[in-house]
């Protein structure tokens, strides 16, 4: 089969590897869509990981090999794939902190090599934790390419459910990128006023059709006193911050009120360093937090939520990639335009 192989610092190789061989309780799916996810462009970019490895962890599919002892699906299903699931059992898991569970931290599909989700390839090896509880079947009449956001979605839906904001409330959402756009839609639909920044107008515009009541470019306006003039002087109640820039936190935190929720959601890189008024938080009695990848209590309620067409997931997609053009996808991600969005990478076709 063929695989984007990553083999260092900015490097992919389009190139033949074995298909996975699958063991008992495990599953080989052939993967007919998978997104490009900004973590996976700071792990290629950035060598955080040693090579080779196979990325891609949006990855939609169909069942082709089920391994001995599999009774949960068969040949011919179409199926989504958490690359992680917790164990239940820990110290961490007893907190619902899924992504700080050791059995999460373990990558559960492989196409070859370390495992590494495995989804810019042709299969994928689901193994056998994996199958057993982080696996969801495709309804008839929905996409591979809009099943594929279930992950994403699971990873946003946790921050907002962490943050829970009210009907009423006023919610800043810095970042109108993919994930962005979904943090939007998802807090439009608590009841929360939302207010976005972007520094590309099509985004902005974006941000505004899918539930904004207001949008701007944080480069020209004065975000936090245009938060204060639309909350009675107050800031927003909560800020989710999806991009990472220098000076957003700073800006996060004097667009907010004071007592306000601030959650750092594209933070993710080791290296980089916030800057902050300690009396900000301190003085000002806000709160200011974290949240990194999926829950598995929020799989089906992410399932439903992209299954069902109530999230306009579709309208995300920029581009559909044949997998020998997935290195022209990775540059379109990391230097977003007017016209990139979420890339689809289709790995059953070659050109
Ligand atoms: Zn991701
Ligand atoms: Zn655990």
């Amino acid at each position: 089969m063929m695989a984007a192989v990553y083999t260092g610092q900015g490097h992919i190789s389009v190139e033949p590897v074995p298909v996975p061989q699958i063991g008992p309780g495990e599953i080989l799916v052939r993967v007919e869509a998978c997104g490009i996810c900004h973590t996976d462009l700071k792990k290629v970019e950035h060598d955080l990981l040693p090579p080779p490895r196979i990325y891609g962890h949006e990855s939609a599919g169909v069942v082709v090999q089920v391994g001995e002892g599999v009774t949960k699906y068969r040949t011919g299903d179409r199926v989504i794939a958490f690359h992680h699931i917790p164990c239940k059992k820990c110290f961490y898991c007893s907190k619902k902190l899924y992504a700080q569970c050791e059995t999460y931290k373990r990558v559960g599909i492989t196409a070859g090599f370390e495992p590494a989700g495995g989804g810019f390839s042709q299969y994928i090896r689901v193994m056998d934790w994996i199958v057993r509880d982080g696996v969801e079947l495709i309804p008839e009449g929905v996409s591979f390419e809009v099943a594929s956001f279930v992950e994403p979605v699971n990873t946003c839906l946790k921050a907002v459910v962490e943050m829970n904001p009210q009907p009423g409330d006023v919610v800043l959402v810095q970042g109108q990128g993919p994930i962005g756009l979904l943090f939007t839609m998802l807090v439009k639909r608590t009841g929360a006023t939302v207010l976005a920044t972007d520094a590309i107008p099509e985004r902005l515009a974006l941000s505004r059709k899918f539930g904004a009541s207001e949008s701007w470019d944080p480069r020209t306006e004065d975000v936090a006193r245009l938060c204060k003039a639309l909350t009675e002087g107050r800031g927003v109640d909560q800020v989710f911050v999806a991009a990472s820039a220098k000076g957003i936190v700073d800006q996060a935190i004097a667009s907010s009120r004071p007592g306000g929720k601030i959650l750092l959601f594209a933070q993710t890189s080791d290296t980089e360093r916030i800057e902050l008024s300690g009396a900000d938080i301190c003085k000002l009695e806000r709160t200011l937090l974290g949240c990194y990848s999926a829950s598995v209590d929020l799989q089906a309620e992410s399932a439903r939520l992209v299954f069902s067409g109530d999230l306009p997931v579709e309208d995300l997609v920029s581009h559909r990639l044949p997998l020998s053009e997935i290195r022209e996808g990775i540059v379109l991600a990391l230097h977003p335009d007017g016209k990139s969005l979420k890339i689809m990478v289709q790995p059953q076709r070659l050109s």
